[in-house]
């Protein structure tokens, strides 16, 4: 008699936990997972040669990506999807064309999330086509699902989605969107780099340590997924630091909140062998689905 009390105990104490995790559980995370990693085949296949800044497979590249987000309904931010710049560098000059996306917000319009990634990669080298899938055709291709989940679940601030070109040559993409864009606008960078590769099935995220309240939603994170977010590679733990690994980079400079997400670099990292075949697709769909939550808790918060 006593056991049962105790088994009833329990079964009221379980029901209890469950009714509180349905309450705060955010939003199932909708996209279409199949265009995700068709996307990605797309944009990392030997038609597109590496995706070189300046160079032929760069511009088929951009046309493709625009063509895609044409056929999700969204508009370039200020009615131009392509906004072209110039750099030097020690290679030499550079024309490059950023990507921008603009989703006005509904409750938010004049704050800007940013989330971005660069469609640029490393071309063809030695007869060697670097088709740059995790780096980062991986993380173009997350901020098309990023466009049509916004369909059906429209933003509360105004989002720029940014696919940078140039990262490769020096963050150069990143570095014009933060002097040409009004920065007391942008509320916080969301970057996306090499986010379908993790044999550990582990995302890493780096830039909770600059912001208060981004280091409380990191932390409180409910993380739909199997897949592990960790923090670190942030100048903390001895690991490789980040901070200025990627388009993430000339925000943090400009005193901007960020949080970035990769995994962590892999055998084929700046390597032909970076291709489409090798990535793992299970972690690749939960990373998208782990940064699209990450977005929702920083649109509900605000910063
Ligand atoms: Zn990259």
């Amino acid at each position: 008699m006593k056991n049962k009390i105790v088994a009833v105990a329990i079964i009221g104490l379980l029901n209890f936990t469950c009714a509180q995790n349905k309450d705060t559980t955010t939003k199932t995370i909708e996209f279409n997972e199949k265009e995700l990693l068709d996307r990605l085949e797309t944009l990392s296949s030997d038609k597109f040669e590496g995706r070189r800044t300046g160079e032929k497979g760069n511009d088929s590249a951009r046309a493709y990506i625009i063509e895609q987000f044409k056929s999700l309904n969204v508009e370039g931010y200020n009615s131009n999807f392509e906004h072209p710049f110039s750099f030097e560098n020690r290679m030499g000059q550079f024309d490059a064309t950023n990507i921008l996306v603009e989703i006005k917000g509904s409750q938010q319009p004049e704050k800007y999330i940013v989330i971005s990634a660069h469609y640029d990669h490393l071309g063809i080298s030695n007869g060697k086509i670097y088709n740059g899938a995790d780096d980062d055709a991986s993380g173009v291709s997350a901020l098309l699902a990023f466009a049509e989940y916004f369909k059906e679940n429209p933003p509360k601030h105004s989002v720029v989605l940014a696919a940078f070109d140039a990262e490769e040559l020096g963050l150069q993409g990143a570095k014009h969107f933060v002097e040409t864009f009004d920065k007391e606008k942008i509320l916080v960078n969301l970057n996306m780099d090499m986010i379908s590769r993790s044999d550990k099935n582990e995302l890493y995220v780096v830039g909770g340590r600059y912001n208060e309240t981004l280091q409380k939603i990191i932390s409180g994170f409910n993380n739909p997924t199997s897949t592990k977010l960790l923090e670190g590679h942030d100048g903390t733990d001895g690991k490789q630091d980040w901070t200025m690994s990627s388009d993430h980079g000339p925000f943090y400079k400009a005193d901007l909140p960020f949080l970035y997400f990769g995994n962590e670099d892999h055998a084929a990292y700046h390597k032909p062998t970076d291709d489409f075949e090798d990535i793992t697709p299970g972690f690749y769909k939960n990373a998208v689905k782990i940064i699209i939550s990450v977005f929702e808790d920083i649109d509900n918060s605000g910063l």
